[in-house]
């Protein structure tokens, strides 16, 4: 079997998925861990995607690198997720993926905790950078442990003259991260050790900060409770225009991805409505 296929699909995505072979796991800090996959395709993926989404597609504990294959072909899909590729290195045909470990009931968290060099992964993706626009007069940076890999993919790709903050909350001291920020951008880390209660502290943040002049860039994601707080203080109480906001849930409490996406996909809506409404009242 070669280490790297393009599956066809009954229904193609735009790119069918590519099956991935990890090279290399480690924990990167105490609550995250670095995955590292490989297939040829990769030399495709443009180096400036770091920050781009993808899905992945996990093979069952103890499923053969063949077996899972078939599977990518004929089906039933595997359990899929949505990831953020934090390096693309074209070159030598890698990215990584930085997972956070938060135990064994999510099957992604769990099969991240025991990959090692050799095992696979099915892939589509990858999807654009989420923070384009790099000539804001600030920006406003803020992320859980599930965003991090986007926020410093994001503020490593800033102009160098860029100013602004980015607001990190992470679950353990020890998982503080050096990222190659602009020197204008200021860094803050929060520890919340318990992510399964929600921390209103970006919030808090967030609402307390002298608000700079000019326009303003965001890109705000993580926990899906918070980061709805945080569109709707940055779109109706600040005005911000919708294009300058990123704003995404990416996991929620007590819920598996697919139930997330719903409950997120209906909030979001109800979520623009009200800002419609607050837009049309204040006209
Ligand atoms: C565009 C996008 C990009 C993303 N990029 C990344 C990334 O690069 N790295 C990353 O780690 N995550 C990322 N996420 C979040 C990731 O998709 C979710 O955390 C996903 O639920 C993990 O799947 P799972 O199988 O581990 O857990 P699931 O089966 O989905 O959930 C099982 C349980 O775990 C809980 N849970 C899920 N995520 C977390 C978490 N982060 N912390 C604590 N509890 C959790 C759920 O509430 C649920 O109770 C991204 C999400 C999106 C939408």
């Amino acid at each position: 079997m070669p280490n790297d296929q393009s599956i066809p699909n009954p229904t193609p995505p735009r790119r069918p998925p590519r099956l991935l072979t990890v090279s290399a796991a480690r924990r990167l800090t105490p609550n995250m861990i670095r995955v590292t996959l490989t297939a040829p395709s990769l030399g495709d993926i443009p180096a400036d995607r770091a920050g781009g989404h993808c899905k992945i597609m996990l093979p069952e504990p103890g499923q053969g690198r063949d077996t899972f294959a078939r599977q990518l072909i004929d089906g039933p899909r595997p359990v899929t997720r949505t990831y953020t590729i934090r390096h693309a290195r074209p070159d030598a045909c890698e990215i990584d993926i930085d997972f956070v470990a938060h135990g064994d009931e999510g099957p992604a968290s769990a099969w991240a905790g025991r990959a090692q060099p050799g095992d696979v992964l099915g892939f589509a993706g990858p999807g654009a950078p989420k923070l384009t626009d790099l000539e804001a007069d600030f920006y406003l940076i803020a992320a859980d442990m599930s965003a991090l890999p986007v926020a410093a993919a994001s503020l490593e790709a800033l102009p160098c003259g860029a100013t602004g903050i980015a607001i990190f909350e992470i679950t353990s001291a020890e998982d503080r991260q050096e990222i190659a920020a602009p020197a204008g951008i200021s860094q803050h880390w929060i520890i919340h050790a318990d992510p399964h209660h929600r921390s209103l502290r970006q919030v808090e943040m967030i609402r307390a900060m002298p608000w700079p002049a000019g326009r303003m860039a965001t890109m705000v994601a993580g926990e899906t409770g918070v980061v709805r707080d945080l569109r709707l203080y940055l779109r109706g109480e600040r005005g911000l225009d919708r294009r300058d906001v990123y704003a995404s849930g990416y996991w929620r409490i007590g819920l598996a991805e697919d139930a997330h996406q719903k409950v997120k996909r209906e909030e979001a809506e109800a979520d623009e409505a009200r800002l419609a409404r607050i837009d049309g009242g204040s006209g």
